[in-house]
């Protein structure tokens, strides 16, 4: 399908950009400064930073097309609200890789039966927001009121390791990105899917992985 990648010359973008031409899809790189050109484009994608996601989901909505966010800490109430306005979906993964799907829901299996829980996320130092979309929304689905604390250092890409204690034991659950790669399949995964959505966002990797 025709599919418009904004932020395809960015470090995920890039990547997401070359992959799903490598799928079979027609796609458009829209970046900071070029048109907005959505005609006949089927879906979006939007890797960009969180305070161009509104607009860019605007476009996509007056355009009558699905938008698929993988940027993170955008404010999720106005896209919302737009999305629905406009009927047409708006999907987003705080984290696009499968693993990190899995590792959140064995954090929520892990955290209704121990005591107490700390998450540590190390991303590399040019990441903008802190802590990241991945840690909030894994300590969300943990009941909340789970400390997080944030490693920002060049050398790192996404990592996360999830510690719950109790008595005499701890359990880690962790995962690692080592490449941009990681978030192709789930990107992939949300462009079958996002048409059969409802109208508004949709938040969540796992409940298309659960959806079969
Ligand atoms: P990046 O390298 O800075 O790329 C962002 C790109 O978007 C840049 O090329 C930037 O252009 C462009 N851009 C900015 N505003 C735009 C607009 N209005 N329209 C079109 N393009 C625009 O950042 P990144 O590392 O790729 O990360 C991008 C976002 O994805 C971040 O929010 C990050 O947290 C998130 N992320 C999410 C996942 C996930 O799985 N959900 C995974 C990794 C990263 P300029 O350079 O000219 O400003």
């Amino acid at each position: 399908m025709k599919v418009a990648v904004f932020g395809a010359r960015g470090k995920v973008g890039s990547v997401m950009a070359a992959a799903l031409a490598d799928a079979g899809h027609d796609v458009v790189g829209i970046d900071l400064g070029d048109p907005v050109a959505l005609e006949g484009c089927e879906a979006a994608v939007d890797f960009t930073q969180p305070d161009a996601v509104p607009g860019n989901v605007a476009a996509c909505a007056a355009a009558g097309v699905p938008c698929i966010v993988g940027t993170t800490a955008f404010d999720r109430e106005s896209v919302d609200r737009e999305a629905r306005q406009a009927g047409v979906p708006v999907f987003h993964a705080p984290n696009f890789s499968i693993g990190a799907a899995l590792m959140m829901r064995f954090a929520a299996e892990g955290a209704k039966h121990m005591p107490k829980a700390e998450i540590i996320e190390l991303h590399h130092d040019t990441k903008l927001d802190a802590p990241s979309g991945t840690a909030k929304a894994t300590a969300e689905l943990m009941g909340g009121n789970v400390p997080i604390h944030s490693v920002r250092l060049p050398g790192l890409v996404a990592h996360q390791e999830v510690i719950l204690g109790g008595p005499g034991q701890t359990l880690s659950i962790r995962h690692d990105t080592t490449s941009r790669e990681a978030f192709i399949p789930g990107v992939l995964l949300a462009l079958e899917k996002v048409h059969s959505l409802p109208p508004g966002l949709s938040v969540g990797l796992d409940k298309l992985l659960q959806s079969g």
